[in-house]
């Protein structure tokens, strides 16, 4: 190896080794900001979650009132399915044909009055 070769080998070498000095400070920099918003995350998450969980206990507790029918109107509704009037109007009848009947589905999921 002449001296040229080697002072070209050792320039190498060194441009080599800044552009690898450059690249691991890119990338501790990167690691970095990426720990900085996983922390973010982290108080984000843990937020969103005990809202999500208020919120759940709230939807529970409005709906186990409003939304389930009771054991009654539950058996109404059965009869009603089976082909049945559960109405003032009409009350033990066929209904024909299955049609609906206004007055039924009010008895069985109307506003209770
Ligand atoms: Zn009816």
């Amino acid at each position: 190896m002449d001296k040229r070769t080697l002072h070209d080998e050792f320039s190498n070498i060194e441009n080599d080794l800044k552009q690898m000095l450059l690249r691991l400070s890119e990338m501790k920099s990167t690691v970095e900001s990426l720990t900085e918003k996983n922390v973010h995350l982290e108080v984000e998450n843990k937020h969103l979650r005990s809202r999500l969980m208020e919120l759940e206990k709230e939807a529970s507790a409005t709906s186990s009132g409003k939304n389930e029918l009771s054991k009654s109107r539950m058996n109404l509704e059965k009869i009603y399915e089976e082909g049945f009037h559960v109405c003032n109007v009409y009350y033990g009848s066929r209904r024909e044909n299955d049609e609906e009947c206004a007055f039924c589905l009010d008895v069985i999921y109307g506003e209770r009055k």
